[in-house]
């Protein structure tokens, strides 16, 4: 689970030296720290529990067969198994670069506790003293998994095509802690017969789809969320051969697994999946780490003003020591305000970075955030404007239409003396100085469609700024 600790409590890195600033020189402190999932190694399940569903999926599968709707009849129709895509996926509408990391593969050692072998041979599971060994793949969701959940940010998706054979929604599903709860969950058995458990999921998000109907690959089968013995919205995904439940499967190949010679993944990802969860452009500090269950607060903003403070942050998953990462912040003229690499200090499945920094935004347009690492950038674009959009410093003053083709109009109680459209990158298109008896009419029939900042300025000096799209 998310640390339990004050953030200054985790690690809480306020450091020059390890990063080099190619602009100019920094002026902000980094703050960085680890996002740690079920910090206390609690089981996703219940031997009670894990009893329990063996029961119900066998019995309904004994129905099914009984009422001849049994897809995959286990005695004589098995084909190879299954080969998975990744079972969750971003919905639709959303912009991260990546919503989620592992915490606990398939632990191989029956040893227990502290006794850990993951099918790389690496400890990247966990077990339990009272003889729980995780036999699941735990995927949670980051960076800020309980917005993402309730955004339905993060989709459970069908890894392979079969017929649901069990299925349970209603439970309570902001779960922190070992409550003994039970789990929303979709089970799934596929044409060789083997089963797929997709648990945890978002009360209200499972399939409204029956027990014996098909599901494809890929096809949406609830949200992630903290349902059952859980500590924060994540998809424990757990896959056995048959339905007599004898052996149990690591989807992933590697050394130290011996359930199963070859991966069961269409395409099985590195075991540390290394990159760029999200950059971010923020008007205040993150908020990360509420108590349980609280919905974090990113404090997002992509607009801004020339004397707003601007938290540029970036979330990683798998990040590992000594692998370097490069940001820039980049103004509209392409120029850097800054451009420098920091070396990663600590392996960790998810970890952020934020910097912050006012007064030096010289340029109004769009600017870019970047972060390249692991083989991949990621831009985040924002824009910077002369005044802030929310500050009414000209009383009622509003432009219209806005997006406008031939002319807009300014509508204010003021006396104005100017007003200037710039482009996204600050260039001044068009200057208008008004007079006692102008109309405050400007005619934009000739500058190309996009996006544009107009200042009007009044007699009083006051400012006021809009963005104005031309169509
Ligand atoms: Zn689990």
């Amino acid at each position: 689970m998310k640390s339990i600790f004050p953030l200054p409590l985790l690690i809480c890195l306020v450091l020059f030296p390890f990063y080099t600033a190619k602009a100019q020189d920094f002026k902000s402190v980094m703050t960085s720290a680890e996002y740690v999932f079920n910090e206390n190694k609690i089981p996703c399940l219940t031997e009670a529990q894990r009893d329990a569903i063996k029961t119900e999926t066998q019995n309904n599968i004994e129905a099914l067969k009984r009422q001849n709707k049994l897809a995959f009849n286990e005695s004589n129709n098995r084909g190879s198994h299954p080969l998975f895509i990744w079972p969750i996926q971003q919905a639709a509408g959303f912009d991260y670069n990546n919503t989620w990391s592992i915490s606990g593969y398939v632990d191989h050692n029956s040893a227990y506790p502290n006794q850990l072998t993951d099918y790389n041979c690496g400890t990247r599971t966990y077990d339990s003293a009272n003889g729980y060994n995780h036999q699941g793949v735990d995927m949670y969701l980051w960076p800020f998994s309980w917005k993402q959940m309730d955004d339905n940010q993060t989709e459970i998706i069908a890894a392979a095509p079969g017929q649901i054979i069990a299925k349970g929604d209603g439970e309570f599903d902001r779960s922190c802690n070992f409550n003994n709860n039970v789990w929303n969950a979709v089970y799934v058995q596929h044409n060789d017969g083997s089963i797929a458990w997709y648990g945890h999921m978002k009360n209200g998000s499972v399939t409204t789809k029956n027990v014996g109907d098909m599901v494809d690959t890929g096809e949406v089968i609830g949200i992630v969320g903290s349902s059952g013995n859980s500590t924060g919205p994540h998809l424990h995904f757990e896959i056995y051969t048959n339905s007599s439940y004898t052996q149990l499967i690591d989807p992933f190949m590697g050394d130290c697994n011996d359930m199963n010679a070859t991966s069961w993944w269409q395409s099985q990802i590195p075991y540390n999946d290394s990159g760029i969860s999200a950059v971010l452009t923020h008007d205040n500090a993150p908020d990360i780490f509420p108590p349980c269950p609280t919905t974090e607060t990113p404090n997002t903003s992509d607009n801004f003003s020339t004397d707003d403070t601007i938290y540029f942050a970036a979330y990683f998953k798998d990040q590992v020591a000594g692998d370097i990462i490069h940001f820039s912040i980049i103004k509209p003229d392409n120029s850097f305000l800054y451009d420098w690499d920091l070396t990663v200090e600590t392996t960790a499945s998810s970890w952020y970075y934020y910097w912050y920094f006012s007064d030096m935004y010289d340029q109004i347009g769009e600017w870019k955030w970047q972060a390249t690492y692991a083989g991949e950038t990621v831009t985040h674009s924002f824009n910077i404007s002369t005044l802030s959009m929310e500050e009414e410093t000209i009383e009622s003053t509003r432009i219209y239409p806005n997006p406008a083709t031939h002319n807009v109009a300014i509508k204010t109680g003021k006396t104005l003396e100017s007003a200037t459209i710039y482009d996204v990158r600050g260039k001044i298109i068009k200057s208008v100085y008004f007079n006692e008896n102008s109309i405050y009419n400007l005619d934009i029939s000739n500058i190309s469609k996009g996006m544009y900042f107009l200042t009007v300025v009044s007699i009083e000096n006051e400012q006021e700024s809009f963005k104005l799209i031309k169509d």
